[in-house]
């Protein structure tokens, strides 16, 4: 039987160069964030000082990243109140792909380095995929299929909708 350990090692195959200078320049977490298209970025909620985006290459539906809008490849580099928030939007991410999607599990990870599968290794990014029973069987396959952006744009859409819903609600846990 098939076990996915990490499925968050996966790399981020849409990158034009790796050696991002230090300013971040060239990195497309920092140009996505930069840009007013969130749409066509696939981002499907935006914090005080990290956003969520989804994976344009996934190991599942409703593949998520959440990166700090500072460019930074360290961990330990992160000031208190961005560490705070990236998990804060993990919570809120899992909310809203469990209204979305509704997974029966999450695999949460980063990949810090090159050696350990960052795909980019220079803006560190936490990774939220959702998992279904028996969706091992179905990954092989799917890793050879070329996701169409209609599905990826679909799911944003209703991603943030399921977003939406939670801060319209009541309970909800904000740092902003
Ligand atoms: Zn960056």
């Amino acid at each position: 039987m098939d076990r996915l350990y990490a499925p968050w090692r996966m790399a981020y195959i849409d990158q034009p160069d790796k050696d991002h200078p230090a300013d971040g320049s060239g990195c497309i977490f920092c140009d996505k964030a930069a840009q007013d298209a969130d749409d066509r970025n696939l981002i499907v909620h935006r914090g005080a000082r990290a956003f969520v985006l989804l994976n344009l290459f996934p190991y599942n539906n409703g593949h998520l990243m959440i990166a700090p809008y500072r460019h930074t490849a360290r961990l330990d580099d992160l000031e208190d109140a961005v560490t705070l928030e990236i998990m804060a939007l993990a919570q809120q991410a899992q909310a809203a792909l469990e209204r979305a999607f509704h997974p029966q599990g999450y695999n949460l990870g980063m990949n810090l380095g090159a050696v350990a599968g960052a795909g980019i290794a220079d803006h560190l990014h936490l990774h939220i995929v959702p998992r279904w029973n028996g969706d091992t069987n179905f990954m092989p396959v799917l890793a050879d299929v070329k996701v169409l952006p209609d599905a990826l744009e679909n799911s944003a859409r209703k991603l943030r909708e399921a977003w939406g819903e939670r801060e319209n609600g009541s309970g909800g846990r904000s740092v902003e």
